[in-house]
């Protein structure tokens, strides 16, 4: 095994930090300098970080005190810590989707989010690492170096956000940013023992998100605990009265208060567990990660809630269709970067040239696959038979969730198929790497939201997560599942 350098809240809790600086009992400035020594100390080993925003944030911490001084509000997360996977952008911050082809450039807007969490009050320390353009599954797919799981430094910390996951795992930031565009956000989550959540399609705002494949991708956090996590969701989320709608996706609706139902319970509640993803149906799922969804099934059922299992059968199409839709999507989005307006280019004796050229140069090897399954799948003659089919499969899957949630409030499954794999294992064998998200897919298809939560360790002592899935907009009996799934393992003794 590797060496373990988990710290997860190394320096408190995202809320407990911002207790205290709201109190005055801690400057920004303290909290601030605990983080980055502790990633001077140990990210040359995990390598969560694209770019430690230092300077910036010692200067934001510092205004921010002098603002807490002359009596301003605290916000919600005042002075707290907060990674950003570098996919989203920041104004003059170099924002590189860990790939060649960004090489240098700068946006020259804000990301949404992160508009919001500072206003909230917390401080952005820096940029993590993720897989080119978030594709991928373990981090490995970065142009510039693989992230480390703080667990056991020779695994992965999952992907594609892994360096947003690793960052918190490691105790460099209480929270973190990731995106979710087929289970990035929770099979890192799982991985490194977090709490994960992909939202509800067009709960946050996308803005200033670098697009991988616009109808599925979402932004959400990485936490140590259910409340940080809903505490974030409830600051990113939403629309607001008065903000310019800068996302056209996103619901004309304020932010969902998933904080109220928190201690609320799940007597009553009726909890679905997916025939498909509980090792009957779909293969490949280590049976010591059935066993603590199991686990987590007995302990919600023993808190009140009525637990059945239920079929939702197209489910086990999803992998196929998203291996289409996302590709297609992504060979649309990526066509942007042609070596004129972004980053990298590369001398070509004409036009054409130097697009093929710096397309070469900057893209890397599971950039360049996306691209062509998805050009093939759109192209003349295949559209209907490859991307056509599978958005009817999409359709299904949306059916098939409807029909389970007229008899569940929310779904149980296992994260991720296996706890986290060494560095090289799955590297050079594409479908294996794309079967890790095989539970988390369904719910980036449907639309709907999805959170990872902690329930103990497998046979390797490496953490693991259950999947809790629920119907449109259902964020508020998702957090509240979630909570009480935090207590039981809290309980048991099994947190990481
Ligand atoms: N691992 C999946 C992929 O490679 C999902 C990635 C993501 O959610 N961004 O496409």
């Amino acid at each position: 095994m590797g060496q373990n350098v988990s710290a997860p809240a190394a320096f408190g809790t995202a809320s407990s930090i911002a207790d205290a600086v709201a109190a005055r009992d801690r400057s920004a400035a303290d909290v601030v300098e605990e983080h980055l020594a502790r990633i001077a100390e140990h990210d040359e080993n995990v390598n969560a970080y694209n770019l430690v925003t230092a300077d910036a944030a010692r200067e934001s911490a510092a205004a921010l005190d002098e603002r807490l001084d002359a009596g301003e509000e605290p916000g919600p997360l005042a002075g707290v810590p907060v990674a950003i996977k570098d996919n989203m952008c920041m104004r003059g911050v170099p924002t590189t989707c860990s790939s060649k082809i960004l090489e240098g450039w700068k946006p020259p807007y804000t990301a949404t989010v992160v508009e919001r969490l500072v206003e909230a009050g917390a401080i952005v320390t820096g940029k993590t690492n993720l897989d080119e353009f978030a594709m991928g599954s373990s981090t490995e797919n970065s142009a510039f170096v693989t992230t480390s799981n703080p667990y056991d430094l020779d695994r992965v910390p999952g992907g594609s956000s892994g360096g947003s996951a690793a960052a918190v795992a490691a105790g460099f930031s209480p929270i973190s940013l990731g995106s979710d565009t087929g289970g990035s956000i929770r099979q890192p989550a799982s991985f490194c023992g977090l709490v994960g959540v992909k939202p509800t399609y067009g709960a946050v705002s996308r803005y200033g998100l670098i697009a991988f494949a616009s109808s599925l991708d979402q932004i959400g956090p990485f936490a140590t605990n259910v409340a940080d996590a809903a505490t974030v969701y409830e600051v990113t989320s939403g629309h607001r009265d008065g903000d310019p709608q800068l996302d056209s996706t996103l619901a004309p609706q304020a932010s969902l208060a998933v904080s109220s139902k928190l201690s609320a319970g799940v007597d009553g509640l009726r909890v679905g567990i997916v025939k498909e993803m509980a090792g009957e149906v779909i293969e490949g799922l280590a049976p010591d990660v059935l066993a603590r969804m199991r686990a987590a099934a007995d302990a919600l059922a023993a808190a009140g809630a009525i637990v059945e299992e239920v079929s939702v059968p197209a489910t086990i199409y999803g992998l196929p269709a998203y291996y289409m839709i996302a590709p297609a999507e992504a060979s649309s989005n990526l066509a942007r970067f042609d070596g004129v307006r972004y980053g990298l280019r590369e001398d070509g004796a004409n036009t054409a040239a130097m697009n093929t050229a710096s397309r070469t140069a900057g893209f890397g090897d599971e950039v360049k696959r996306r691209i062509m399954l998805g050009t093939y799948a759109l192209s003349a003659g295949y559209r209907d038979a490859f991307y056509g089919k599978a958005q009817q499969i999409r359709t299904r899957i949306i059916e098939d969730f409807d029909a389970a949630y007229a008899n569940f409030d929310v779904l149980l499954s296992p994260t991720a198929p296996s706890t986290a794999f060494p560095i090289g294992d799955k590297s050079a064998d594409p479908m294996a790497m794309y079967l890790n998200d095989v539970f988390t897919i369904p719910s980036n298809l449907a639309g709907h939201p999805a959170i990872s939560v902690p329930f103990g360790h497998g046979d390797d002592d490496l953490p693991i997560g259950v999947q809790i899935l629920a119907p449109l907009m259902g964020e508020v009996v998702m957090f509240q599942v979630a909570a009480e799934l935090e207590r039981a393992a809290a309980a048991a003794e099994v947190t990481p």
